[in-house]
C-alpha cells in the first residue's frame, strides 16, 4: 500500500531533505514537535517497526547515527520515536523514526501517570 512517504521517496512530493543514500531518506517533519524534528525512513516499504526485517535495522541504525551527527545531535542529544500501530497513533503506514532535538525535551513524570494521561 502506497503512502505519502512513497511519493516523497519518488520525488512526486517535495520534502526538506536532510540526508539520503541508496536505502534511506531523512527529511524535516512538516509539523515539527521540537526545534529539530526529522523523519527517517527506509526506501523499501514496511508498514511499521513490528513488521520490519530486523536485518534492515543494522543498516538503518548506521544511517540514523549519520543523521544525528550531521545535525550535531550526537553531541547535544535527541529522542528517537517510532509509532507502531493503532494505539500509538501511527498515521503514516510506512516505517519511520522521529528524531527530536534542539532543546531540552520534556518527559512525563510518575505524577503524570497518576492522572491517567498517557503520551
Ligand atoms: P506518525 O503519526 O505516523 O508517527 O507520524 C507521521 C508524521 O509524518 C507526522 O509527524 C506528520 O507531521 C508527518 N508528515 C505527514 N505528511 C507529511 C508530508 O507530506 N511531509 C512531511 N515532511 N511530513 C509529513
Amino acid at each position: 500500500m502506497s503512502t505519502i512517504f512513497s511519493k516523497i521517496i519518488k520525488g512526486e512530493i517535495p520534502c526538506n531533505k536532510v540526508l539520503e543514500d541508496d536505502d534511506f531518506l531523512a527529511f524535516h517533519d512538516i509539523n515539527p514537535r521540537a526545534p529539530i524534528h526529522i523523519l527517517i525512513i527506509p526506501k523499501v516499504e514496511y508498514k511499521n517497526f513490528q513488521s520490519v526485517d530486523p536485518k534492515l535495522m543494522e543498516k538503518m541504525t548506521k544511517f540514523i547515527h549519520k543523521v544525528a551527527a550531521h545535525m550535531g545531535l550526537d553531541k547535544s542529544g535527541y529522542r528517537l520515536v517510532t509509532n507502531n500501530g493503532e494505539d500509538s497513533g501511527q498515521e503514516v503506514m510506512h516505517l519511520h523514526f522521529h528524531m527530536l532535538g534542539g532543546a531540552k525535551l520534556t518527559w512525563p513524570h510518575v505524577a503524570d501517570a497518576d492522572t491517567k494521561k498517557f503520551i
